[in-house]
């Protein structure tokens, strides 16, 4: 059987279960965003770890190594972010080919420690060896929060509103213009900035999580298509999206326009936002959409809800059925 009939999840459902009776009692592993590590009675730790590939993550001819340094960290913080955690350590493990100039890794290093010093992370570790072909980096990180308060992927409720903290769309078109060559246009550059050097939302997952109304929540690395049904299977409920509601940017509307972008199927289903998708009971929508809006300076998104019935979702485009077809990206 090749890997390619079952996928990246099939592939992880294949062993997930030989380890889950190793877990010990608080503990959680495999599943969500992070894993959970309780502390004390106060504290609990969340893990995280995301490995990037040349070649299949980046090209290193498009992304600087700066900008690889600073993606490299922003990917993971986001994965902490997702669970509502502060950043506390990070490690680096770094397979690099031998041909490598000492200059382009050092550009590497200093993208990761300016994601450090703006999150107050210290790099303490990590691992250094030979690749054969290809520069390949793995970040961990290591987070906390209060006991009790990570949010899950599975807790989302029925008739929870789905909201997104900002822009969906942007990161799958600037890799659209860097695998076309579009010419560096304002717009251009600025998609293809998000797509090279993402932001965390550290301090918006941290507000978001001091809520009790907020209920799930992941981030979004993989776009709303592929990543909200986690958040549904996992909560054992479904949703229907209305898709004139995703957020899209000025940047991405012009693009679309010039390219013949279907800008709705980029905001539905394009990778590596690394914007938060969380569910929030509509009784306290208001007061965390206040909070967010002082403490952000823009408003949440809502771009749905959460029903029962089967974890899939169910699409609309005002109000009218959308066929979003067969999207999303595959690793194998
Ligand atoms: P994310 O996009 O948030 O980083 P993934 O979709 O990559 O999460 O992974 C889903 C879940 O499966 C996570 O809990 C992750 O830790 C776990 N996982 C992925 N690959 C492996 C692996 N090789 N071994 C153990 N757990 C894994
Ligand atoms: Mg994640």
């Amino acid at each position: 059987m090749l890997l390619n009939s079952i996928g990246e999840f099939g592939f992880i459902e294949r062993f997930k279960p030989m380890f889950s009776h190793l877990l010990n009692s608080g503990q959680t592993g495999i599943g969500d965003d992070c894993a959970i590590i309780p502390v004390n009675e106060k504290e609990e730790w969340l893990v995280t770890t995301d490995l990037l590939v040349e070649g299949v993550h980046f090209l290193k001819d498009a992304i600087s190594p700066y900008q690889l340094g600073v993606k490299s960290m922003a990917v993971n913080l986001s994965d902490i972010a997702a669970m509502g955690g502060t950043p506390i350590g990070a490690f680096l493990s770094i397979a690099i080919p031998k041909d490598t100039e000492v200059e382009y890794l050092d550009e590497l290093m200093k993208g990761i420690h300016s994601v450090a010093e703006r999150y107050s992370v210290p790099l303490m570790g990590g691992d250094t060896t030979k690749s054969l072909q290809h520069l390949a980096i793995n970040v961990c990180i290591i987070g906390n929060c209060e006991k009790g308060k990570a949010r899950r992927r599975g807790m989302a409720k029925v008739g929870d509103l789905i909201c997104v903290s900002g822009n969906l769309g942007d990161s799958a078109a600037g890799l659209e213009a860097v695998l076309n060559k579009f010419p560096k246009t304002p717009a251009i550059t600025a998609l293809i900035d998000k797509h090279h050097t993402p932001t965390p939302r550290i301090e918006e997952g941290a507000l978001l999580s001091s809520y009790a109304g907020v209920h799930a929540m992941m981030d979004l690395s993989d776009g709303v298509a592929s990543d909200l049904p986690h958040i549904l299977k996992a909560s054992g409920c479904g949703a229907i999206i209305e898709v004139s509601h995703l957020p899209i940017s000025d940047e991405l509307r012009s693009a679309a326009e010039e390219y013949g972008w279907d800008c709705l199927s980029m905001a539905a289903a394009g990778g590596e936002d690394y914007e938060l998708l969380c569910t929030i009971a509509p009784s306290d929508f208001d007061a965390v959409n206040e909070a967010f809006k002082s403490n952000f300076s823009k408003e949440l998104s809502t771009i749905g809800f959460i029903t029962g019935g089967a974890s899939c979702i169910k699409w609309l485009d005002n109000g009218e059925e959308f066929n979003l077809g067969n999207v999303g990206f595959q690793h194998f």
